[in-house]
């Protein structure tokens, strides 16, 4: 199995050191604008090879991806300084465009997994771009907020992140919804075990562990600029369950026909991923309040993707 990642920057490359360490691909194909970086990182990323997988990495050209059965597409561009964030949003549109032409003549029948951000208008925009079916372009969306809300719940509740079923909803940022009312532990609802075990899930817990979710992100880029291990993880994760056809349930972004009355829309709710890319949605019940903010996060992400000039 060959994945190319395209975009050998903080995020792509770690995204690729996560699939070598893993060894779950036989090879890997990184490209970038910049060859030098691209052949620098494969070759590091080799280095760690040895110690655990087989997996062959090595730096490329676009021709080098046929065959390949995923393509993570991390490059971007970052904001100048006064710029704002549709005209950034618009350069990177641009950057996937010239991507999309050279990736897609030769490698078809990839599944596209898509990392640049803001991941779900740029997963709604690959779709346009594509003429793929929206099941074959998938972001990365939400996959690192729900596994950082499992975590912080986990922990208030003494259980391992695994045994908690809980996801967070809609965009992959501030409008995020983190899905409460059918969280479960094992199969118990969340607040009927937090009672049994006497941690109870108060509001003071649950407004902690919201904001904790709701704002991991900033703290990172306060103390070192980028986020980029926990998203090469969930990538890496991600492609697990599309090469291994797993048929694992994650929350990831895709375009969605109807999302709390919004049509055609790219956001996250948890959905079925295997071979064939997303092979079923899972809309979990929610309560009114968490349906008026997943219709808010939908509204908003659909207006931002209906703005940009393709
Ligand atoms: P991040 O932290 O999101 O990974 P980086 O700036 O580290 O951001 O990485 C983005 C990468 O995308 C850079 O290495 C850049 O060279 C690459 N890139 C930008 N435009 C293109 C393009 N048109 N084709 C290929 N790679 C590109």
């Amino acid at each position: 199995m060959k994945v190319g990642i395209v975009g050998a920057g903080m995020v792509g490359s770690s995204a690729g050191y996560a699939l070598a360490l893993m060894g779950i691909v036989s090879e890997i194909i990184l490209i970038d604008q910049n060859e030098a970086l691209a052949v620098a990182q494969a070759e590091d990323i080799a280095h760690a090879v040895p110690f655990m997988s087989s997996t062959l990495v090595n730096a490329g050209d676009y021709t080098d991806l046929a065959g390949a059965s995923v393509i993570i597409l991390a490059a971007g561009v970052s904001q100048k300084p006064g710029e704002s964030r549709l005209a950034l949003l618009e350069r990177n549109a641009a950057v996937f465009k010239v991507v999309l032409d050279r990736v897609l003549p030769v490698a078809p029948d990839a599944i596209l997994l898509i990392a640049s951000n803001p991941v779900d208008i740029m997963t709604q925009i690959t779709t346009r771009l594509s003429g793929l079916p929206a099941h074959r372009v998938i972001g990365s969306g939400t996959i690192l907020d729900t596994a950082r809300f499992r975590s912080l719940v986990g922990r208030h509740l003494g259980i391992s992140p695994q045994s908690v079923h809980a996801y967070v909803l809609g965009e992959h940022g501030d409008s995020e919804v983190l899905a409460w009312s059918s969280a479960c532990a094992g199969s118990v609802p969340l607040t009927s075990f937090a009672a049994q075990v006497g941690s109870p899930l108060t509001q003071d817990v649950r407004a902690t562990i919201d904001h904790a979710v709701r704002n991991a992100a900033y703290k990172i880029i306060a103390g070192k600029g980028s986020t980029y291990y926990g998203i090469g993880a969930g990538l890496a994760r991600i492609v697990k369950a599309i090469v291994h056809d797993q048929r694992d349930v994650l929350s990831v972004s895709m375009v969605t026909a109807d999302a709390t009355g919004v049509q055609d829309v790219a956001l996250s709710i948890p959905r079925v991923i295997g071979a064939e890319g997303v092979v079923a949605d899972l809309f979990p019940v929610l309560d009114d309040e968490e349906t008026r903010a997943l219709h808010r996060s939908a509204s908003i992400l659909k207006e931002r993707a209906d703005a940009i000039a393709l």
